[in-house]
C-alpha cells in the first residue's frame, strides 16, 4: 500500500536518490536524463500550444482564452508522465526542481511577468496530500526568474472533480466559478504541472483577469498532447 505522500516525502529527503529515468543513483533525475525527456516541440499554436502547422489555432481565431498565452516544455509522456505523476501521487517532490527549471527556460523574452501564482488546490484535497505540487513548481519558477511568488492571489471557491477523469467537452463546465482571485495587478504568470485543454488556465485566468490583472501567461511542465 502506498504510504502518505507527506511521510513519503520526508522518506525521500533522507535516502539517497534514484533517477526516475535511468534508475542509476545521485540525482533524483540526472541533468542529462531531464535532457532526453520527450519535448513539446513546435510547430504549435502561439496562443494555447497544441501542436499544429503553425500560428494561431482555429479553436484561438474563433474565440481567444482568458489568458495570453501557454507554454509548456515538455509532452506528458514516458518518463515525464511518470515523473510527475510520482511526485504528485507518492510524495516525490524532488522530481519537481529540476522540470520546473527546464520549464522556466523555455518562457519567450518577451513575457514580462510581475507575480507567479501556482493554480491552486482545494483545501480539502491540499489536506489530504500535504502539499500542492504547482505550488513547489511555482516557487522554483519564481526563483529562477527573480519574480515574486503570489500565491495568495488565487484560490478554489469549491471542490470540483478530477479534470483527467472527464471528457473534453466537460472540462469547462466542470470548472465555471472553480476560482476566485482578489487584487491582481500586472502581469501574472499562472503554473501547472500538466495541461490537456487549457481549461483549468482558462478558469483562473478569467478569475486573475476579473481581480484586475492586466495580463495573464502560464506555464506547466508537460502538455498532453
Ligand atoms: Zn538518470
Ligand atoms: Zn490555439
Amino acid at each position: 500500500m502506498p504510504a502518505h505522500p507527506l511521510l513519503a516525502a520526508l522518506t525521500e529527503a533522507v535516502l539517497p536518490q534514484r533517477c526516475i529515468a535511468c534508475g542509476h543513483f545521485g540525482a533524483a533525475l540526472h541533468s542529462h536524463c531531464l535532457a532526453a525527456l520527450p519535448r513539446a516541440e513546435e510547430p504549435r499554436c502561439p496562443v494555447c500550444w497544441t501542436p499544429g502547422p503553425g500560428g494561431p489555432c482555429t479553436r484561438c481565431l474563433e474565440e481567444p482564452p482568458a489568458f495570453e498565452a501557454l507554454r509548456a516544455r515538455f509532452r506528458f509522456e514516458g518518463d515525464v508522465r511518470r515523473a510527475l505523476l510520482e511526485a504528485k501521487f507518492r510524495g516525490k517532490t524532488a522530481l519537481l526542481a529540476p522540470l520546473a527549471v527546464a520549464a522556466a527556460d523555455v518562457l519567450p523574452a518577451a513575457w514580462h511577468i510581475d507575480a507567479v501564482v501556482p493554480v491552486p488546490l482545494h483545501r480539502g484535497r491540499q489536506r489530504q496530500r500535504g502539499y500542492n505540487q504547482a505550488a513547489l513548481i511555482a516557487k522554483t519558477v519564481a526563483r529562477r526568474l527573480d519574480c515574486p511568488l503570489a500565491a495568495g492571489l488565487l484560490r478554489r471557491s469549491r471542490a470540483t472533480a478530477p479534470q483527467a477523469g472527464l471528457p473534453a467537452a466537460e472540462r469547462a463546465t466542470n470548472l465555471r466559478d472553480a476560482f476566485e482571485a482578489h487584487d491582481a495587478v500586472g502581469e501574472v504568470l499562472l503554473i501547472d504541472d500538466v495541461t490537456t485543454t487549457g481549461a483549468t488556465f482558462e478558469a483562473a485566468a478569467r478569475a486573475l483577469k476579473h481581480a484586475g490583472a492586466n495580463s495573464v501567461y502560464a506555464l506547466a511542465i508537460a502538455r498532453e498532447d
